[in-house]
């Protein structure tokens, strides 16, 4: 089923909680609330609520086509306060969809590769 933009977001903050992945602020008032693609779309990660987390507008801009291991480091250096965990989650639970669904070989790879790297960022961030 397809969601439309609006529906995909109330859509992740129900399943993350109404708040930032890569900041932490809460989406209301005049932090703007977005929706961003874990695995971008240029590196071929679909539109699927699996591959789509909150986060405003500010972080989503200025993180444009990074990784997203590498744009949680990059967070993390700037002083915000990025939800590991979270993205743990959204990538594991993206390549179990992959895995269910099949296709997506240009994301399979990439995302393979994020896992690989945050799992070595240590067990508290694999999502397990
Ligand atoms: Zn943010």
């Amino acid at each position: 089923m397809a969601l439309d933009r609006a529906a995909r977001l109330a859509a992740a903050a129900e399943r993350d909680g109404p708040t930032c992945i890569w900041c932490g602020r809460e989406l209301t008032g005049p932090v703007a609330p977005t929706t961003e693609h874990v695995v971008p779309r240029v590196k071929g990660g679909p539109s699927w609520l699996e591959n789509e987390v909150a986060a405003c507008r500010r972080c989503n801009a200025a993180r444009g086509h990074t990784a997203p291991v590498e744009w949680l480091e990059e967070c993390t250096r700037r002083g915000w306060c990025p939800d590991e965990a979270r993205l743990g989650r959204v990538l594991a639970g993206l390549a179990a969809a992959i895995a269910e669904r099949g296709g997506q070989r240009r994301a399979r790879p990439y995302l393979d590769a994020q896992l690989r790297r945050l799992r070595r960022r240590g067990p508290a961030a694999a999502g397990a």
